[in-house]
C-alpha cells in the first residue's frame, strides 16, 4: 500500500480497518518534514517508512502524537527524528509502561482487541516509550515554507488531544477527537463535542482528518458531528 496524497505537500498512509490501525500523515516542509502519529508497532512503522522511501522522500525530522492509544503511540520507539507529544499523553504512557513490566500485559491486550491480536500476531513483547520533546498548551513546528500548528483541546474521545492545524494548506488534523471516550465506556461527553465543533468551526480549514476514516471536507465532517450532538 502506498502513500496517498492530500494536497500538495501532504501525504498519508491510509487507515486499515483490519488492525485498525490509524492513518499516518506526512507533511514535507522545505527545511523539515513531520510525521503525525507514529503507528500501532514497528511494522506499521516500517510500512509508513517504505511508502515515504519508493516517494523518494526522507524520513520525518518529527513524528507528533495525536493522542496516547496504543494505536498511535506504540510504535514510537521505531521512529526515526523526534517526537513530540503532549503532557498528559507521555503520563498516559507512563502508566502504560508499568502496566507493560508485567509480561502479561501484552496477552491480555491480544485477548480483548482482536485488531491488536492481529497487529501484534507476530509480536510477544511492548516497547513503550515517552516523547522527546513535551509541550503543555501549544507549539509551533516552522517546517519551511509550512508550518505545523500543534494545540490541546478538549474533545470527547481523550484528555490528552493534540490537534495539528497546517495553515498553509488549510488542512486540520484531529486524531480520534470527535469519537466517544472508550476507555470510559464509550462515554459521549456532549459538552466536550460542543467544545470541539467550536473549535473546528473557527479553524480556516478545508479538510478535517480524521485517524481511521478517509479525509473529510470540513462542512462535511461538521454537519456529521451537529447531528449526534
Ligand atoms: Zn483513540
Amino acid at each position: 500500500m502506498g502513500l496517498k496524497r492530500l494536497t500538495d505537500r501532504i501525504y498519508y498512509l491510509e487507515h486499515e480497518p483490519e488492525t485498525d490501525r490509524p492513518m499516518l500523515a506526512y507533511i514535507r516542509g522545505d527545511k523539515w518534514s513531520l510525521a503525525i502519529d507514529a503507528g500501532y508497532s514497528s511494522s506499521h512503522v516500517a510500512d509508513f517508512y517504505g511508502a515515504i522511501e519508493a516517494e523518494h522522500l526522507k524520513k520525518p525530522d518529527f513524528t507528533v502524537i495525536t493522542h496516547w492509544h496504543y494505536d498511535h503511540t506504540f510504535g514510537m520507539h521505531a521512529v526515526s527524528g523526534v517526537s513530540i507529544a503532549h503532557e498528559k499523553t507521555n503520563e498516559f504512557l507512563k502508566k502504560q509502561q508499568e502496566e507493560a513490566e508485567d509480561s502479561g500485559y501484552i496477552e491480555a491486550l491480544k485477548r480483548e482487541d482482536i485488531h491488536f491480536r492481529r497487529e501484534y500476531a507476530d509480536l510477544d513483547r511492548l516497547d513503550i516509550v515517552l516523547s522527546d520533546l513535551e509541550f503543555s498548551d501549544r507549539m509551533t513546528v516552522d517546517l519551511g515554507g509550512m508550518t505545523a500548528r500543534i494545540f490541546h483541546t478538549e474533545a470527547p474521545h481523550s484528555e490528552d488531544t493534540a490537534c495539528i492545524y497546517i495553515p498553509e494548506e488549510k488542512v486540520l488534523f484531529l486524531g480520534d477527537s470527535t469519537s466517544e471516550d472508550f476507555f470510559n465506556d464509550g462515554y459521549m461527553d456532549r459538552d466536550k463535542l460542543a467544545s470541539l465543533i467550536r473549535t473546528i468551526r473557527s479553524m480556516d480549514c478545508k479538510y478535517c482528518i480524521l485517524s481511521h476514516c478517509e479525509p473529510l471536507g470540513k462542512e462535511d465532517l461538521l454537519c456529521y458531528l451537529e447531528s449526534i450532538l
